[in-house]
């Protein structure tokens, strides 16, 4: 049975398990104490010295000077040794494949893991990811915590788009994913998922002014979808020219003034953006697709992913409308809008869309949090978008996103400080998840196991 690999097998192992195992095993649960550890809480910019914090059943439970909290009798040590731990990080548009294939599935699950992810927002519903999610939940299988989108939404109306909503609100998804459906559903979908208290997200239907989508709160815009479209003043004639992938078509005819009249509506709605800044630069980059199937990342993705990339890429690069002036002005104006959005206080959260075009998972969330950096955020921003801020998004800031008694026990361990280097956050010594524990030789284990899979 080939879902019995890897951490899927170590944590079922250890289902029956009272007592915390010893760190060699990878996935073990019970009671810990990082003992000697620099903490950044990440509620503030400040780094706790020699601080012991101790994790019981998933969660922190005690946190203070190393001099003055006692380790207790059955928790296992991990040896701090003034290294760094922080929260672990979320990847707030991931997708995790579908039902058909557990294998992918769980390899999928542990890439995010092994990259110091331990909560992916699932973007690309499925019907087999509620139960997916509680799987993880109860411990039977490893993976980052799952907060679950509905299926793409493609409703032909509104009263179907309304009927939808409420089938995914009722079948236990956590949001719906908004797809492609008629500008006119969208009122009525939006008004129907406040009406059930389900959260809405994604995109923006081909047709809905930005505003509209402001002024209905959806929770979250991903991919900064029609900001392009806003940031062109109404009555520019674009002749016959679509606005087409994310506005590359109309880029030219953007105002920057509009820029801030953007900001305040976004922030007055209290909307979110997840900006996926990766998924354009990759496709924008003058980097050819064969160079970037050599990152080293790309050893874990099947060889019919990576083929997929490389002709989407060529595909592109053949558009009329993403010449490379044209590409490279919008990955320009998409840093510029990150930048404004962020220091204008509309918020933000990290996420890389993986796996899309030459997003690894895992992986890619770090070229994100790069690209973040270099559009103007500190580090210490960027790292607060993949922690706190993913806990606000969701509306539990008390269930994790800091280190804090009682949060629940998702942390990475860092051989350095990432507010100084962004790549501290690369490859953690170690990761854990509710309180299960996978050192650096688990995490490599499993990595190596996915690579000679797609070796052939
Ligand atoms: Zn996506």
């Amino acid at each position: 049975m080939r879902w019995l690999q890897g951490f899927a097998a170590t944590a079922l192992l250890l289902a029956g398990a009272t007592h915390a195992q010893s760190t060699g095993s990878g996935g073990a649960a019970g009671a810990f104490a990082f003992v000697d550890v620099d903490v950044l809480p990440m509620d503030r910019d400040v780094r706790l010295e020699s601080q012991t914090v101790v994790v019981r059943d998933g969660r922190i439970v005690a946190i203070g000077p190393s001099a003055s909290v006692d380790v207790p009798e059955d928790a296992t040590r991990i040896a701090g040794e003034r290294r760094v731990l922080m929260p672990g990080l979320a990847e707030f548009h991931g997708h995790v494949p579908g039902g058909d294939d557990p294998v992918y599935v769980q390899d999928t699950l542990d890439l995010y893991l092994a990259n110091g992810v331990t909560l992916v927002r699932n973007m690309s519903g499925d019907v087999s990811h509620p139960e997916l999610r509680e799987r993880i939940e109860r411990g039977e299988i490893s993976g980052p915590t799952m907060v679950v989108a509905s299926p793409w939404l493609r409703s032909e109306n509104a009263d179907a788009a309304a009927r939808e909503v409420r089938a995914h609100h009722a079948a236990g998804f956590d949001l719906v994913k908004i797809g492609s459906i008629p500008a006119d559903a969208y009122p009525r979908m939006a008004a129907t998922a406040h009406a059930v208290g389900i959260p809405f997200a994604g995109h923006i239907p081909d047709g809905v002014p930005l505003e509209v989508a402001l002024d209905a709160k959806q929770t979250s815009i991903d991919h900064f979808d029609r900001y392009v479209e806003f940031l062109v003043p109404p009555g520019t004639d674009t002749g016959d020219r679509e606005a087409g992938w994310f506005g590359s078509g109309w880029v030219q005819w953007v105002e920057r003034g509009r820029i801030q009249d953007a900001v305040t509506r976004t922030r007055a709605a209290g909307t979110w953006n997840v900006p996926t800044l990766t998924l354009v630069e990759h496709m924008a980059s003058a980097e050819t697709p064969e160079a970037m199937l050599q990152w080293p990342e790309m050893r874990y993705m099947p060889a019919s992913e990576r083929e997929r990339w490389r002709r989407a890429k060529h595909e592109y690069a053949a558009r009329e409308t993403f010449q490379p002036d044209a590409a490279q002005a919008l990955v320009t104006l998409r840093r510029e809008l990150l930048k404004a959005l962020h220091e204008g206080g509309a918020p933000i959260v990290l996420g890389s869309d993986a796996p899309q075009f030459f997003n690894v998972p895992g992986f890619s969330i770090h070229r994100e949090m790069a690209m973040m950096q270099a559009a103007g955020m500190t580090p210490y921003e960027v790292l607060v978008t993949g922690t706190r801020n993913a806990a606000q998004a969701l509306g539990t800031p008390e269930a994790f996103g800091t280190i804090e008694v009682g949060q629940r026990a998702d942390l990475v361990l860092l051989a350095g400080d990432p507010r100084e280097d962004l790549s501290h956050v690369q490859a953690p010594l170690g990761v854990m998840a509710r309180g299960r524990w996978w050192p650096r030789e688990a995490l490599d284990a499993r990595l190596a196991e996915i690579a000679a899979r797609h070796a052939e």
